[in-house]
């Protein structure tokens, strides 16, 4: 079963539990940063008087993975959309093509690995809520299958039409995703992208790919890079070191730019 989460910004109380909660299940080192970045999966931020939280929305048709060349990150059958650093050869490919621009990048690192919210996979594949809709003290961060939350969402609309939005953001944005959001504010004054497709982006992957400049040039190089990949796996494995996917491990001295 596909499983997502649903964010109500009517509900939440901005105390950032999420954030907080998602630092400790994942490892993340450092406290929780005004945006998101590889070390920050997950951030809660007031606009226009409400909170929104900011974190990858688990497309179901994932762009990022469609352009990785090296199916680094891939959509999994639970829902979440993983990472997996040792395949990751660091192109940053899915950094430009995110509809959502989430995917962030450890600048700080000699051996830099991308950093994203991974719904828990390891938790929600044991039956477990993901860490931040466990933590949330008040109904903002729900957990549960996609067509549930679609459910739970609609009768919350139903039941105070004057309170909400007639929208569930994410049910068709960007071919439609596991994290799903229901406000009494538009969207887009949240900070949520507006006029996404309603068909997913990663149908248009190869005109993606052919408007990044030298991406041919890029691909050849890949081509003849399978050494290089190789020999970047093993300096990933040592300077990553599994288990995985718990998050990326960082020098605790070293602040993320
Ligand atoms: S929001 Fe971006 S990073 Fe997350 S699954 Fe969709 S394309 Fe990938
Ligand atoms: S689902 Fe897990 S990884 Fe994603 S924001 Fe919540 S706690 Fe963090
Ligand atoms: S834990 Fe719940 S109420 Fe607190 S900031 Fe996160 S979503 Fe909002």
């Amino acid at each position: 079963m596909s499983m997502g989460l649903l964010f109500d910004a009517t509900r939440c109380v901005g105390c950032g539990a999420c954030a907080s909660a998602c630092k400790e299940q994942n490892h993340l080192p450092g406290e929780v940063e005004e945006r998101t970045t590889a070390y920050t999966w997950t951030t809660v931020e007031e606009k226009e008087g409400a909170y929104v939280r900011h974190l990858c929305m688990h497309c179901l048709v994932p762009t990022c993975a469609s352009v990785c060349p090296v199916a680094a990150l891939k959509k999994t059958p639970e829902g979440p959309v993983v990472y997996d650093s040792e395949k990751c050869m660091g192109c940053r490919y899915c950094m430009m093509a995110c509809p959502f621009d989430v995917p962030k990048y450890q600048w700080d690192r000699a051996v830099p690995i991308v950093g994203k919210c991974i719904l828990c996979a390891g938790r929600v594949k044991e039956g477990k809520p993901t860490a931040c809709a466990e933590a949330c003290p008040a109904d903002a961060t729900l957990f549960g299958s996609r067509a549930d939350l679609i459910k739970e969402a609609k009768k919350r609309i139903r039941e105070n039409p004057g309170g909400y939005l007639d929208h569930i953001y994410g049910q068709t944005e960007a071919g439609g995703t596991s994290v799903m959001m229901i406000s009494n504010v538009p969207f887009e004054k949240l900070g949520l992208k507006k006029d996404l497709p309603g068909e997913p982006p990663a149908l248009r992957t190869w005109q993606v790919l052919s408007n990044i400049p030298d991406f041919v040039a890029v691909w050849g190089v890949f081509l003849y890079g399978v050494h290089w990949i190789t020999a970047r796996r093993d300096v990933v494995a040592q300077a990553h070191p599994r288990p995985r996917p718990e998050g990326p491990e960082a020098p605790k001295d070293r602040r993320p730019s």
